[in-house]
């Protein structure tokens, strides 16, 4: 299937696709290879960050250098723009990340989220962070209400003090508050996903997060190529939504000379 359409626009990017480097199980090349072959023009290669378990995460940061050499060799072969990504994990209730400024300075794309598979830097900060969220105290519904303030907090944190491009399926697992979480990411220019692969990631979500007017991208979140550009769950739930294509970062329109289109990577940072 070549470009899915939506009222005359198309998907032109898959940014949150993962491979062997963490726990994915095709290759940067064969990723490429899916996005081309649903005429994508861009794929994002987007590990997990070293602080999750186990062995989920890359090995090290260094692997991110190991993806770029392949990511290059890709687009080389593939025509297809391969960027080297990274899906950080938050690891304190501060908003630290799993990669140093360094690190994320050196991708092209930044996403971050909250999964529950992580070692935190610190007892303290794992106690903080990850207790709150698991044991049967979260059914209680001052604890969720706590878990939920700790997880936004970590996330706003994360949004205003790295440059992250992104917020990876905000909600999966752990709860959050979507309005606060979409304020600060429209603060800053930072994208929230509606993921093709969660089913949290649904309309009352991207409602209530439109509202603040943030900006949104869809996402495969594939861990094997099958599945790297496959958005189609993601765009049922925008449209049912009622989400303008022109707040979809990946969507441009399928004839550039009928509308202005825009620049997919316009809004990127270095
Ligand atoms: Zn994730
Ligand atoms: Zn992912």
């Amino acid at each position: 299937m070549r470009g899915l359409s939506w009222t005359g626009w198309r998907v032109v990017a898959d940014y949150h696709t993962h491979t062997r480097h963490s726990h994915g199980t095709g290759t940067v090349l064969q990723n490429a290879r899916a996005a081309a072959a649903r005429g994508l023009e861009a794929v994002g290669i987007a590990d997990h960050g070293p602080r999750m378990y186990p062995w989920l995460g890359v090995r090290s940061p260094g692997t991110y250098d190991r993806i770029r050499r392949e990511a290059r060799e890709a687009a080389r072969l593939t025509g297809v723009r391969v960027l080297t990504a990274a899906e950080c994990n938050v690891v304190t209730p501060d908003g630290d990340l799993d990669l140093a400024a360094r690190d994320l300075r050196k991708l092209d794309m930044v996403l971050a989220g909250l999964h529950l598979m992580v070692v935190p830097p610190s007892l303290s900060a794992a106690a903080r962070l990850l207790l709150p969220n698991v044991g049967p105290w979260r059914w209680s519904g001052r604890a969720r209400a706590r878990a939920r303030q700790t997880n936004t907090k970590a996330l706003v944190e994360a949004v205003r003090r790295h440059p992250v491009d992104i917020v990876t399926h905000p909600g999966l697992h752990l709860p959050v508050d979507t309005r606060e979480l979409a304020r600060a990411c429209a603060a800053r220019g930072t994208r929230m996903e509606i993921s093709s692969a969660h089913r949290e990631t649904d309309e009352v979500y991207v409602r209530a997060a439109a509202r603040e007017g943030v900006e949104f991208v869809l996402s495969s979140d594939a861990h094997r190529p099958s599945r790297v550009g496959d958005l189609e769950a993601a765009l049922r739930v925008a449209r049912r939504a009622g989400l303008s294509p022109e707040r979809v970062y990946n969507v441009a329109r399928s004839d550039p000379q009928v509308g202005a289109g825009k620049d997919p990577h316009s809004g990127q940072r270095s």
